[in-house]
């Protein structure tokens, strides 16, 4: 068996334009956040770039890790001290490459968090609405066979292996369903605003709910690391394929 490599620089390079990432304003930077050697052969997709998925890529020998979540967010401390200090050192030490993707990620057509989450969960999305025209809006595939909010509700939880918080009622009718994954709680009155019955992001806040009962649009909480497991994998998996080199997805599990 050959193995077969990528530099960083093409792989660096190509992420870019696909996922487009000069088209976002975002809150930290998209693309090689830190470098280390210039083959890459093997790439290991997470979530968040925390010590766990690190010392996961380094067990498996991982040349690169790719993430969704990474570092050098805005308005962050600055100094390289403590938990940012030893997450750096591991990998400038073993010379592993860090590829984060943020909103680039969200937003990708096929590839991104909510294009995933879409099919994960079986809904067409035929509309953008919200910052960036990060939320999707959309309705259940034809096979889906979901009628109300709690029927939804319940398949989340079969889909994703986690039983969402639903605010509303069980029994109210499906009509448009939004969705946007991960922190997107503050775009509930876009959904709304958007024609949406009920809308599906990741975390919840206080407000969200008092939102929710008082338009009598329901609301899912389905997770944020559950709902942002697939667009990474997908990333991953697609630039295996592109460039014949090897690609694990490590799922560091997050209750949140
Ligand atoms: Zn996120």
């Amino acid at each position: 068996m050959t193995l077969r490599t990528v530099t960083r620089d093409e792989l660096a390079n190509y992420l870019a334009q696909t996922l487009n990432i000069a088209q976002y304003r975002d809150y930290c930077p998209n693309g090689l956040q830190v470098e280390g050697r210039a083959e890459i052969g093997l790439v290991v997709s997470g979530v968040t770039a925390s010590q766990a998925l690190i010392e996961a890529a380094l067990d498996l020998k991982a040349d690169a890790i790719l993430v969704h979540h990474g570092y050098f967010w805005r308005g962050e401390d600055a100094r390289v001290i403590g938990t940012k200090h030893k997450r750096l050192k591991a990998l400038l030490a073993n010379d592993v490459n860090l590829f984060a993707y943020h909103l680039p990620l969200d937003g990708h057509p096929e590839l991104g968090n909510n294009a995933q989450l879409a099919r994960q969960l079986s809904l067409a999305g035929s509309d953008r609405f919200g910052e960036e025209k990060l939320g999707w809006l959309g309705v259940p595939e034809a096979d889906a066979n979901i009628a109300t909010v709690g029927d939804l509700a319940l398949l989340i939880e079969r889909r994703l292996g986690r039983a969402p918080l639903l605010i509303g009622e069980p029994g109210q009718a499906l009509g448009k369903i939004a969705w946007c994954t991960g922190a997107a709680q503050g775009f509930l009155g876009d959904a709304i605003a958007a024609g949406a019955s009920v809308y599906i992001s990741g975390e919840i806040s206080e407000p969200t709910v008092h939102l929710a009962r008082e338009t009598g649009v329901a609301y899912i909480a389905a997770g944020h690391h559950a709902t942002e497991r697939y667009g990474v994998q997908a990333l991953g998996a697609h630039v295996a394929d592109r460039f014949g080199i090897r690609h694990q997805f490590v799922d560091v599990d997050n209750p949140v």
